[in-house]
């Protein structure tokens, strides 16, 4: 098989916020960079989805001058249920401002009060108002982010570029192989240094609000070469998104603008009757009650709750403005794509796989623990906890993304360039010909994978069981047992067939994975909920679960939390 070959410095897999504010600090620091995206930066990912929110503590220089970067830690520390490893949360609170100042730089717009200072919202587990307000939301973030990456003439952007290997020589990771969708090449990236940067895996569950293509890629690939996996039981599910009509389902109705200041609206059951009390607790208390309530049968006739603003006490032109103003594009699609306007009648919503808390353990320099091998975004793992705040995960990109960037880029500076394992190398190549030459046995990867969604939506959603996981595992098994018969045509432009394929494989690596977390951990505590195991146990499981790989196997053990500034009381 004909492959071609590239060196550079750092190799970045990702395109999302995460990997393009790595590739901007790797350049910054006179390095050159690959960033190879299976999708376009600044339109691929998450990072376009999301809305305007995200925290800095401005104190002064935004809404409350009491805020500090050290009540910010402590939010998140309290919020995820004190198991963020509290080096890497001071990071995300520490550089948020400066983080975001260099966004604004770059040219994303914030609202800003008169005098200058940063508009902020209060949103639930924020002690001070917090959330900045960006300006057409995510997608203005993303797309500001590729221009500044495309300004730097160091960063090459590999667009359409589907990566699924990360090489290894001896005990160091050395680059990445993939597919460049564009010509059908296999190319190897030869790298001193590799950054995981592809976001998390909200969809392999069926119901989500993440784009498909979100699944996770970076955790078979960096488990593969020995990196611990972490906390892979808490996928957050986000309260209140659109579940019918289908024309709209999955789109995100923010939940925080529920709160007095803003909408002042309720979620209410099918009778009518509000189920969430006031002030708004925060996401995971949230779900839980939504879930609750439609398995005692006070759901919706599609399964859902009431998203309702029309008996606002603010008067319902006030609530609707809210919405005008706050999340326009969302308001004026409900009307446009189902005929559903807020203000005239309440919304069937249901809580929808949203962001995944786990992923590959790193330090607070985004070093995994393997050589040659970083991680940054909703791809790492272990800072967030049992639970994410709002407006953290976009805080995270920009703070821990520039700080693995230039780390990585460091690092890199001090060392030379180590060759490609060819037995590797091989390795990687036989799951493209595997695909290829299986011409006998046909199996359709959209099949399989609709039935992963359905497994994950049905055996671990948000409660959970024993029995049920198990249940599901073996599903899982089963559409394991089936790989071998995944084939794809031996063509030149975008084989979806073959990436389709090795993108199954991966999701069925990390369906496992994340079963096996989730029977491993024997507690509930933030997005994991064991009916079996109803209580908190801060003795026995106020600590990370780890996924290392022993001789190709998964193996699980606990791992202590970092705790620099809170230690939680008893
Ligand atoms: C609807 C919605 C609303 C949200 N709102 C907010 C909000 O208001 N505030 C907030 O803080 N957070 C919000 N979030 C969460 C936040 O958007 C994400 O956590 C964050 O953007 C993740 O950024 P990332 O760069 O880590 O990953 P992503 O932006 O998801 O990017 C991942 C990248 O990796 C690429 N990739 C994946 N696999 C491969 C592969 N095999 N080969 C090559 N490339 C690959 C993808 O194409 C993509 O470019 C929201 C999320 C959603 C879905």
């Amino acid at each position: 098989m004909e492959v071609q070959k590239l060196t550079t410095d750092v190799v970045i897999i990702g395109g999302g916020g995460a990997a393009c504010r790595a590739a901007i600090e790797v350049a910054e620091n006179g390095l050159d960079c690959i960033m190879a995206d299976k999708g376009r930066p600044g339109r691929s990912g998450a990072t376009p989805c999301a809305l305007w929110s995200i925290q800095a503590p401005f104190g002064s220089r935004g809404r409350d001058e009491r805020d500090t970067p050290e009540q910010f830690f402590a939010d998140m520390v309290n919020g995820g249920h004190f198991i963020g490893d509290q080096n890497i949360v001071e990071i995300v609170a520490f550089n948020a401002c400066d983080r975001i100042l260099d966004m604004e730089r770059y040219g994303v717009h914030f609202k800003k009060y008169d005098d200058g200072r940063f508009f902020q919202t209060p949103m639930p587990g924020q002690t001070y108002p917090r959330s900045c307000f960006m300006f057409e939301n995510g997608q203005h973030m993303s797309t500001v982010l590729a221009k500044e990456v495309s300004r730097h003439k160091n960063i090459k952007v590999m667009k359409d570029f589907f990566a699924y290997w990360l090489l290894k020589s001896k005990d160091t990771v050395v680059g990445i192989v993939g597919i460049d969708m564009i010509n059908g090449q296999t190319v190897v990236i030869n790298a001193k240094n590799t950054i995981v940067a592809t976001g998390g895996y909200a969809s392999m569950w069926g119901f989500s609000d993440n784009p498909p293509t979100l699944t996770g890629d970076g955790i078979p690939m960096a488990f593969r070469v020995g990196a611990d996996i972490v906390d892979l039981e808490f996928n957050q599910y986000y309260g209140t998104d659109v579940i019918w009509p289908p024309s709209v389902r999955g789109t995100v109705l923010l939940y925080e603008l529920m709160i007095d200041e803003f909408a002042d609206g309720e979620i209410r059951d099918k009778y009518g009757v509000p189920i969430i009390k006031k002030p708004l607790p925060i996401r995971d208390e949230a779900i839980k009650t939504i879930f609750n309530v439609i398995k005692e049968g006070r759901g919706t006739e599609h399964g859902g709750v009431l998203f309702d603003i029309t008996q606002s006490p603010k008067g319902v032109e006030a609530a609707r403005n809210v919405f005008v103003e706050m999340t326009p594009k969302h308001y004026q699609f409900l009307i446009d794509a189902a005929g559903l306007d807020l203000a005239k009648t309440p919304i069937e919503v249901a809580p929808a796989s949203h962001y995944q808390c786990g992923g590959i353990y790193i330090n607070e320099k985004g070093e995994s623990t393997v050589q040659g091998l970083y991680s940054c975004g909703e791809a790492a793992g272990n800072f967030q906890g049992a639970n994410r705040i709002a407006g953290t995960a976009l805080a995270d990109t920009q703070t821990m993304g520039a700080q693995t960037g230039g780390c990585a880029a460091r690092d890199a500076k001090k060392k030379d360039l180590i060759p490609v394992d060819k037995k590797d190398l091989n390795l990687a190549l036989d799951v493209i010909k595997e695909i290829m030459s299986n011409k006998t046995k046909k199996i359709n990867p959209a099949v399989v994978k609709q039935e992963i969604l359905e497994t994950m939506d049905k055996y671990i959603a948000p409660f959970r069981d024993e029995k049920g996981m198990n249940r599901g595992l073996s599903v899982i098994e089963d559409l394991k047992s089936q790989l071998s018969s995944l084939y794809a045509p031996d063509i030149n432009k975008y084989n979806l067939d073959l990436t389709e394929a090795i993108e199954t494989k991966m999701m069925i690596e990390s369906a496992e994975l994340t079963f096996d977390s989730a029977l491993f951990r024997k507690e509930s505590r933030g997005h994991h909920n064991r009916t079996d195991y109803p209580q908190e146990d801060n003795k026995n499981w106020r600590c990370h679960t780890i996924v290392s790989n022993k001789n190709g196997k998964p193996e699980y053990s606990k791992r202590a939390v970092i705790y620099t500034r809170m230690k939680p009381e008893d």
